[in-house]
């Protein structure tokens, strides 16, 4: 049995407790693997490892921590075919989306900062002939970085990258359901000469390893990507501590479709953005909003094209939907769609698990993807986060009210808009309270941009400079200009 490994200081290392938990793979129910029931044992070593590095690391020139992380991001797309075949095992996914856009946006996290350190600019105030400021942006220390299993390396990546790249290093907490292309990420980092101690990765539970890392009181710097729960459980652990925090949490993402919308794009989009990795990104749009004119004709394309979806093993070049991660995931998903029916709801499609799955998976948690319909707006499918392959969609009459029910979550991650009306898409976009607003579009990146949630969805930001500024600390240098 295949055994993943911490990483601290620069070696693959067991728990210090010996301690080992079962990897379940998603398609076929089964272990296939094991990693370490690390505990605060192993985040003392990681983090000591991680202080001990940070003066050279911090010393050590922009342009040679970019030349390492550049060097990482080359074998990683060398290796691409390993990278994406382990992600597909581990999480479920169809190996073509691993391969199209999961491992590609890690590399491209890697490379986006070791380019972003070596271009980034202080600021400088003149005070008229008194004085000259200047700002000083210094590394924090070691980061705790703790990362959830939707998109495991590229959530992993677009933390670790920002976080080396300003100079700090890092102590990083992957998820426990899907550890293992952090642990080929390890063994690359290893293979590339990154220095011990400026990456460290300790597998485990959260209760178990991720806890202790947030408080640890050598880690002034956390960034925390998953569960709103989970983020409000590490806000109040360190809430006397004054760590610097940024919570990335979850989202109940509105796709709002006006009649004039060109539904050529927005049917397939809005397939896409309620299915994608069997609904399991955070920016899922899990509630469509379509306006009553064009509600019957956008159902019926939205319906046939869902029966279009592929759903087998995972590892088939054909299969576009895979497993969903858990057996425990599995349960709460298929708890909610039993809810839309209590709610009022009519499955049009999908509602249970698929048949005619390859006898590999017979045991897989496969959940075909499911369309609701005559649910009312406030119910609680359409206000809580499912995180599954289950799409509610609801007629809307005017603009004013699909705001008010775009905005009835506790969430406010993303929201994708659908209208020729440039006016419209503006006014809307502003309008709804979410982190991003895609105007017919979705999921559209671009490395710079600000990226977080509103509400419940998040504090802070990340993505180009807002990551570069979480990871340093401001100082303001005064210089009194004049003679005497
Ligand atoms: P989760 O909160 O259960 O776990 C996330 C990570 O936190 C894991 O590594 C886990 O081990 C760790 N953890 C758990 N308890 C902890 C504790 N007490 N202290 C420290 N660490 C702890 O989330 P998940 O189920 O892995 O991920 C799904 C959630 O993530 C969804 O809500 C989804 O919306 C959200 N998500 C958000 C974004 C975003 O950018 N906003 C991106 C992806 C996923």
């Amino acid at each position: 049995m295949q055994r993943i490994l911490n990483y601290i200081d620069g070696e693959l290392v067991e728990a210090a407790n010996g301690g080992w938990l079962d990897n379940v793979e998603p398609a076929t129910g089964k272990v296939y693997s094991r990693l370490p029931d690390s505990d605060e044992t192993d985040i003392e070593k990681a983090v000591a490892a991680a202080k001990q590095a940070f003066p050279g690391w911090s010393g050590t020139p922009a342009v040679e921590r970019a030349r390492i992380m550049d060097d990482i991001a080359d074998r990683i797309e060398a290796d691409l075919e390993s990278f994406a075949r382990a992600e597909s095992i581990d999480t479920g996914k169809p190996i073509g989306l691993a391969r199209k856009v999961e491992i590609p946006r890690a590399v491209s996290n890697l490379r986006f900062f070791a380019g972003a350190i070596q271009h980034t600019a202080s600021e400088a105030h003149v005070t008229d002939d008194q004085a000259l400021n200047y700002t000083l942006r210094r590394p924090r220390g070691v980061a705790g970085l703790i990362s959830p299993w939707n998109l495991p390396l590229y959530l992993l990546t677009w933390k670790v990258a920002p976080a080396i790249a300003t100079g700090n290093t890092a102590v990083a907490k992957p998820s426990e359901l899907t550890p293992m292309t952090a642990h080929l990420l390890a063994q690359t980092c290893r293979d590339a000469g990154l220095p011990p101690g400026v990456l460290n990765i300790v597998h485990g539970l959260g209760a178990r390893a991720g806890a202790p890392l947030t408080t640890h009181p050598d880690v002034p710097t956390i960034s925390f990507t998953g569960g709103t729960a989970t983020g409000g459980t590490i806000a109040a652990a360190t809430a006397t501590s004054f760590k610097k925090l940024a919570l990335e949490m979850g989202g109940k993402n509105p796709t709002v479709v006006f009649a004039d919308a060109d539904m050529d794009v927005a049917v397939p989009t809005a397939v896409q953005a309620s299915f994608s990795n069997q609904g399991q990104i955070c920016l899922c749009g899990s509630r469509i909003f379509v306006q009553r004119d064009a509600y019957d004709a956008f159902v019926d394309r939205f319906v046939s094209a869902t029966g279009d979806l592929v759903q087998g093993d995972p590892l088939e070049e054909t299969t576009n939907q895979g497993a969903v991660v858990s057996k425990a995931h599995f349960d709460k998903v298929m708890g909610y769609i039993d809810l839309a029916k209590e709610e009022g709801g009519t499955i049009l499609a999908g509602g249970s698990t698929p048949s005619g799955l390859p006898d590999r998976c017979r045991e897989g948690f496969f959940i075909e993807p499911t369309v609701v319909t005559g649910l009312p707006h406030d119910c609680r499918v359409n206000r809580e986060e499912i995180f599954g392959p289950v799409t509610s969609i609801m007629p809307f009459d005017a603009e004013d009210e699909v705001i008010e029910w775009a905005n009835e979550t506790d969430y406010g991650l993303s929201a994708s808009v659908w209208t020729q009306d440039v006016s419209r898409a503006h006014r809307v976009a502003e309008r709804i309270a979410s982190g991003t607003v895609w105007v017919n579009c979705w999921l559209l990146r671009d490395l710079r941009v600000p990226f977080g949630g509103m509400k419940q969805s998040g504090v802070g930001r990340e993505g180009g400079d807002e990551a570069l500024r979480f990871f340093t600390e401001p100082k303001n240098v005064c210089l009194r200009l004049g003679s005497s």
